[in-house]
């Protein structure tokens, strides 16, 4: 059994970007941007601890929001890890990332940062904002210095699917350390952008084998399937031993 038990933290809603397919900004409705108080992520983390133990698995947190490097008490919540020497990957954007701040991320236990990539440059700064997709790749080189592993993860539609093998090989040329990707999830009126199981399978063909083609060529990216059950990567569950030189 795995022993960890993972949790996706979203501590704000607080964003530079308004994707065309983000959960949070879909609708018509108006909404005021949340962010947890100290007094909530205190309690919320401390929750997390003793479910973890009543269960006898270790917790692991992957922090998103939002960009959760927005929220005030950011840090403060990455002090708390490191005090109680919990692991962690933050899921967000390339806008407030340099050298320096992945090196604090590390510092304090950060192990993974996993940005997106939903094209080509057209196509993903149609989807999040102009500019965006340039930053992401820049951004690779900065979270693989700091010693922390980048991670990409591409949201794949009806409107992208044909530009994934593509990104793959955008990917694999930045250098980031891990590529997934997972179905878009409807949460408007927006159903049209589903694809269809015969899609779909179309799409993991194509991926299957240029994911075999880089791994015979060596690429040091490697392609991530996720387990069945949606919690930790392969590599975090012993099912996949990552290469010591890709940490
Ligand atoms: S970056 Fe994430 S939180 Fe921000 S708008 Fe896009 S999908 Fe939503």
């Amino acid at each position: 059994m795995n022993k960890y038990f993972s949790f996706q933290w979203h501590i704000t809603d607080e964003c530079d970007q308004r994707c065309k397919h983000c959960y949070i900004f879909s609708g018509d409705k108006y909404h005021d941007l949340k962010s947890m108080t100290w007094a909530q992520m205190e309690d919320t983390f401390y929750n997390c601890l003793d479910f973890c133990e009543v269960y006898g698995r270790l917790p692991y947190f992957y922090l998103t929001g939002g960009d959760p490097i927005l929220h005030p008490d950011f840090w403060r919540l990455l002090a708390l890890f490191k005090e109680h020497n919990v692991p962690f990957t933050v899921m967000g954007n390339p806008f407030h990332l340099n050298d320096q701040v992945c090196r604090e991320m590390k510092y304090y236990g950060c192990e993974k940062y996993q940005l997106s990539l939903d094209g080509l440059r057209e196509t993903h700064d149609w989807f999040r904002k102009s500019g965006s997709f340039d930053c992401t790749i820049e951004k690779i080189g900065c979270i693989n210095r700091s010693g922390m592993r980048s991670v990409i993860m591409t949201t794949v539609s009806k409107t992208n699917r044909m530009e994934v093998p593509g990104i793959i090989d955008a990917v694999v040329a930045s250098g980031a350390n891990v590529f997934a990707f997972s179905r878009y999830v409807p949460s408007g009126g927006d159903l049209d952008a589903s694809m269809t199981p015969r899609e779909y399978r179309e799409l993991l063909a194509i991926c299957d084998k240029k994911f075999k083609e880089y791994e015979a060529e060596g690429a040091e990216t490697y392609f991530n399937k996720k387990d069945h059950l949606w919690t930790l990567y392969e590599y975090e569950t012993g099912a996949f031993k990552i290469p010591a030189d890709a940490k």
